[in-house]
């Protein structure tokens, strides 16, 4: 037992030393192990040091060079090795010392076959892992929002032309949760982050696998410093605040469309737009659709403004 522990003891010493060394110069730092002959002299003064009481320095010795012979060949990185090493050497003087050093040597052709074995698995999902990193690193590069799902650029402060119109930090977004937007919207993060609220929790299952899903939200309204319905002497409407959005219909994986105006209270897509239009009334704090007024019929429009009465959805 003092014995196995005082051999895991300096395997361990030269390990970590080996591993040390490795990174500058690995071949020098192999060279004395694995060097026939000299090997048994030059390994047992390290070893003696660490543990006087060793009666068999030969078994120790002769895997020694062994697995230090297959090390050059097959030495692909440091790292692997230092782990690949430590574990040889503390399995190795478990068989009886007659049959140790037999055991080893036909293992040791199976062993390298082992270690290449051992290593694909690591390295192949590292390749293929290589395109997602890529498309992770992309999609954080567009990210807006401090949302991977929310693709767009920051356009910081725009000014508004009329009293009450403009956005502190607004964003320009152009693709939510993978579906895009027909034309870059213009608003601020609180109604982008709604938007992806709804897409992904109301429009998408609204949709469902109809036409294999949405690919494209047609926008035909986002920022514009105007008055609530372009009418005279009216309110600033949350279009000049960056907090709105007009949406008059979708585009469907399939090429097929689906059109407030032209599908509103029709079949299966106009369940699938009134189920749409219930579902924003949450994320957004007015939602207005075909049942609103006549200036909703071809769009829904869903605006982030909060009153005391709460949510306005019609
Ligand atoms: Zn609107």
């Amino acid at each position: 037992m003092r014995v196995r522990t005082a051999i895991t003891g300096a395997i361990i010493g030269l390990t970590f030393m080996a591993g040390l060394a490795m990174a500058k110069a690995p071949e020098s730092s192999l060279r004395p192990v694995a060097r026939p002959g000299s090997a048994q002299i030059a390994a047992a003064p390290s070893a003696e040091q660490a543990m006087p009481k060793v009666t068999q320095p030969e078994t120790r010795p002769e895997t020694r060079p062994e697995t230090a012979v297959q090390r050059p060949k097959s030495r692909p990185a440091a790292s692997t090795l230092a782990s690949r090493d430590a574990r040889g050497h503390q399995t190795a003087p478990k068989p009886p010392r007659q049959e140790s050093l037999a055991a080893l040597r036909p293992e040791a052709g199976t062993e390298r076959k082992g270690l290449f074995r051992s290593l694909r698995p690591l390295l192949r999902p590292r390749a293929v892992s290589k395109k997602a990193v890529a498309r992770e690193r992309e999609l954080a590069r567009g990210a807006v929002c401090g949302d991977v799902a929310i693709q767009g650029v920051e356009i910081g402060a725009v000014p508004g032309k009329l009293n009450g119109c403009g956005v502190i930090k607004a964003v320009k977004v152009r693709e939510v949760s993978g579906v895009a937007l027909s034309q870059n919207a213009v608003m601020d993060c609180v109604t982008a982050k709604a938007l992806k609220s709804w897409i992904n929790d109301g429009m998408k299952p609204a949709i469902g696998n109809r036409g294999g899903g949405v690919s494209r939200i047609r926008v035909v309204a986002h920022y514009a410093c105007r008055t609530r319905n372009n009418q005279r002497g009216a309110k600033i409407s949350e279009h000049g605040r960056g907090r709105a959005i007009d949406i008059a219909g979708f585009t469907l994986r399939d090429g097929s469309k689906i059109s407030v105006l032209k599908d509103w209270n029709k079949g299966g897509k106009g369940q699938s737009l009134r189920r749409m239009h219930k579902t924003a009334c949450g994320p957004f704090g007015t939602v207005l659709g075909p049942e609103a007024n006549h200036y909703h019929k071809d769009h829904f429009h869903f605006d982030t403004a909060r009153y005391r009465s709460g949510s306005y959805c019609r």
